[in-house]
């Protein structure tokens, strides 16, 4: 379960909201969690939090932060297509895994 959602979800990706309130708002992702399912998108589910002031941060005051969200209420959006898609697998050459888009059938890792 964890090393699939690792396979389907990466750092970086661009994903869609698909759920919840902020559905249709799209994001890079900025970390994924695999032990709790959940990954924080860039600008999604964006909170206040108060913080004291500390050597980073003398001041104190508030800082804007992501929340994580589960990872089933996103979807990874195409490079190719531009749509939020459901990801296939196939091997290439070198025996490596890629992600495919079910969508156009494009591979979705650029590298
Ligand atoms: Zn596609």
């Amino acid at each position: 379960m964890a090393s699939k959602l690792k396979f389907r979800l990466k750092t970086g990706d661009r994903v869609e909201v698909i759920t919840g309130k902020e559905r249709g708002k799209r994001g890079k992702i900025l970390a994924v969690f695999p032990d709790t399912g959940k990954v924080t998108v860039e600008g999604v589910a964006r909170v206040k939090r108060a913080v004291k002031p500390s050597q980073k941060t003398p001041q104190g005051g508030i800082v804007e932060k992501e929340m994580a969200i589960d990872a089933s209420n996103v979807m990874p959006v195409c490079p190719s297509c531009g749509e939020p898609s459901r990801v296939g697998a196939r091997v290439d050459d070198e025996g490596k895994k890629i992600r495919v888009c079910r969508n156009c059938s494009e591979d979705m890792d650029t590298v």
